[in-house]
This record gives C-alpha cells, sequence and structure tokens, in this order.
C-alpha cells in the first residue's frame, strides 16, 4: 500500500531526467537545405493568426534515413513538401510507424523551449522496440527538432498557451512486401503553429465508455505511441459522436471493467477526500509525459496520487454519491480537458467540479510558458 505521495520513478521517466547537450550543439547533426520558395509573408501571417492545429506547416521539416548495414545518415532539415515513396513501402500495407508530439514555447523574453525532450525520445525508442524498428540516439531526436525550430523559429507562436507543435514520426519505408521488419525506415520532424486547444477555456468535454471496442490487449502494442492504435479507435469515436458525445474512453480488454485511457490522452479521477486516481501502468496504456508531469505536480503539493485499477462501476457509484467530484483528460495537445459528463450502457452521470483540473492547468501551461517556475527542470532551451 502507498501514501500516493512517495515518487518512484519509471524507466521513462528517469530516461527523461537525463542531461541533454545545448541545443545548438545537437542542432549540428542535421544540416540546413533552405526552403528555396518559404510561405510568403501572407501566409506566414494567417497561420500565426488563426493557429489552428494541423492548418499550417513550417518552411521546413526535419529527415533522416535508416538503412540496415548503415544506420541513420542523410540527417537533414529539407523544405516541408510531399514525399517520394514507392506503393510497395511497408508501411503503407503493414503499418510499422512510430509517432510522438511535442510542443515548442516562446517565453517573453523570445526565447523558445520545449518540454522534456528526452522523456519523449526515450518514448520514441520505446515504441520502437516494440514494433520492431531502430533506435534513434536521444541526441538525434531532441537534434532534429533543435534544428528544425532554430530554422523555423519564426513559426513559434506569442500569445500566450499557443506553440508551435512537433510531430516526430518513424515509418518503415522499404519497397517489399515480405512480412518481416523492413531494412529501410524515414524519420521525419513537422511542425504546425497551434493556439490553445479550448479556444473557449476549458470548456468540459462529454465522454462515452465503450465496452464493446478495446483499443489495446494484454501482450498488444497499447503501451507504443503507434498509428495502428489510432486507427482502431476511430470506429467506436466515430460512433460516440454520432451519440453526441466528444470522446470515447476504452476499458481494459480482459475484463471489460477496468479504465483505461482515451483514444489519445490519459484520464484522471479527483476523489472528494481530496485523493486523486489514475489508472495504472498495466502495459495497454500509453504512459504520457502528461500524466506523470501532473502526478508529480499533485504529489509536491501534498495530494495523495494513486496509480490503481479503477473498475467502471465503482466509478459510476461513486460519482452518484459524490465521492467523486471531478475527472479530467490530459495529453500534450490539449493538455488538461475536464469531463464533464461521463455515460456508458448503464449510466450517464454529469461531473461539475473543475477546481483541481483547473489549477493542474494552469500550473502545467505556466511551467511550459515560462510564467511558473520549473524545479524539475523540465523545459530544455532551443533557442
Ligand atoms: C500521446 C498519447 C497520450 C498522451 O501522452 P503525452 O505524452 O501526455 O502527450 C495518451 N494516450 C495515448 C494513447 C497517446 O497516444
Amino acid at each position: 500500500m502507498t501514501d500516493g505521495l512517495t515518487h518512484n520513478m519509471t524507466a521513462l521517466e528517469a530516461a527523461g531526467e537525463r542531461a541533454l547537450p545545448a541545443a545548438e550543439d545537437v542542432a549540428k547533426r542535421f544540416k540546413v537545405l533552405p526552403h528555396p520558395a518559404p510561405a510568403s509573408d501572407e501566409a506566414w501571417a494567417k497561420a500565426m493568426e488563426e493557429l489552428d492545429f494541423g492548418a499550417a506547416y513550417s518552411d521546413h521539416m526535419a529527415r533522416a534515413v535508416w538503412t540496415k548495414g548503415e544506420g541513420w545518415h542523410s540527417k537533414q532539415i529539407v523544405p516541408f513538401g510531399p514525399l517520394t515513396l514507392s506503393p510497395a513501402a511497408a508501411v503503407l500495407h503493414y503499418g510499422q510507424e512510430i509517432f510522438e508530439g511535442m510542443k515548442a514555447y516562446r517565453h517573453d523574453d523570445g526565447s523558445i523551449w520545449t518540454f522534456r525532450p528526452a522523456y519523449n525520445a526515450a518514448r520514441f525508442n520505446a515504441s520502437a522496440k516494440r514494433m520492431c524498428m531502430p533506435q534513434l540516439e536521444v541526441e538525434d531526436f531532441v537534434g532534429a527538432i533543435a534544428a528544425l525550430v532554430k530554422e523555423d523559429a519564426k513559426w513559434v507562436p506569442t500569445p500566450f498557451g499557443s506553440s508551435l507543435y512537433l510531430r516526430p514520426v518513424m515509418f518503415a519505408s522499404e519497397a517489399f512486401l515480405g512480412v518481416h521488419a523492413a531494412s529501410e525506415y524515414t524519420f521525419l520532424t513537422i511542425a504546425t503553429p497551434v493556439g490553445l486547444y479550448f479556444k473557449d477555456g476549458l470548456s468540459p468535454v462529454s465522454i462515452w465508455v465503450a465496452d464493446d471496442y478495446h483499443r489495446a490487449g494484454p501482450g498488444g502494442t497499447g503501451a507504443a505511441k503507434t498509428g495502428g492504435n489510432y486507427a482502431g479507435a476511430l470506429l467506436p469515436q466515430e460512433k460516440a459522436a454520432e451519440a453526441g458525445f466528444d470522446q470515447v474512453c476504452f476499458l481494459d480488454a480482459r475484463e471489460n471493467q477496468y479504465l483505461e485511457e482515451l483514444g489519445g490522452m490519459n484520464v484522471f479521477v479527483v476523489r472528494s477526500d481530496g485523493s486523486v486516481v489514475t489508472p495504472a501502468l498495466t502495459g495497454t496504456i500509453l504512459e504520457g509525459s502528461t500524466r506523470s508531469a501532473i502526478i508529480r505536480l499533485l504529489r509536491d503539493r501534498g495530494t495523495p496520487v494513486f496509480e490503481e485499477r479503477i473498475r467502471l462501476a465503482d466509478l459510476a457509484d461513486d460519482i452518484k454519491r459524490g465521492e467523486v467530484t471531478e475527472m479530467f483528460a490530459c495529453g500534450t495537445a490539449a493538455v488538461v480537458t475536464p469531463i464533464g459528463r461521463l455515460a456508458s450502457t448503464d449510466f450517464d452521470l454529469e461531473i461539475p467540479g473543475t477546481a483541481v483540473t483547473l489549477s493542474v492547468y494552469n500550473q502545467l501551461v505556466g511551467i511550459q510558458n515560462g510564467e511558473e517556475p520549473d524545479p524539475y527542470n523540465w523545459l530544455y532551451r532551443i533557442a
């Protein structure tokens, strides 16, 4: 039994604490081939005004290629643009692919920072291992981000809460239809400027708990950040949307009883006794950097956080009895979002509270944007 306050670091958290070389040093690993025709001032100004997730991309992207026998090579910053890919490329047939999601933040003094890049680098390699893909040196992963963000610094927006969203991705680019791990992989990082995810403040979302679909099973790929997990979550997501819900929450595949996570966000439950509970990392849940940061922030405030199995039926009872006062979801893109309604085949419940959710949101966004102290050294300076 734990007191909910002591913190034993996970392997990812420990890897994430690793000291990194300065950004200007790792950035040198990527040779810059400048865009001959970057976005016009008008196109750039429009993108920076709209700050719509994925609506516009910065001028460049990072790229590297891995070939069997040779390892990683051709590390470059190149113009953002379409790829040339054989129709036989293995990723198109067997889905050997992993990705990450990160952000670069501009602080008031103009400096640019990112959040726990060594954590994402370690998770990228953990995902790569599960998907039978090559490891990428942490310095290459962070170097790609540093070089890209330095080159496209003007795409990092200024308003509080906005950022340049970074999407590293690796996929099997070998043209071969045999079923085996590919002998060529392409690594890319692209960037899109984004504003506050929820423009009208923290508007609570409604969640449908699916009992007829699962996103991951024991021994499967649930702990890896791989596209197939997302593809499999789309149909239940659409069905939930048709029924009027914003998002789906998945249950464990073995017993179909325990809360796992949303398609792309981890979940937390706030109890009336002041403690907080989040599903334990059972191997089928993605270990979110935001999840880990929130657990740390809460424990250091003296809030006990328990990583447990959460039975859906018990959770519903506790909400009815007022013993659960808040729920929220978290991930890099939206940071923190309150869950205002939770429904499944057997119940449909309102969860009115947002106080803890809001305070966690404010502290985390404050750290990321340089307005709150960062005692954990989570920020890494890029420029
Ligand atoms: C990326 C992701 C999360 C959130 O992870 P962060 O590191 O906090 O962005 C949660 N669940 C799934 C399934 C994810 O893919």
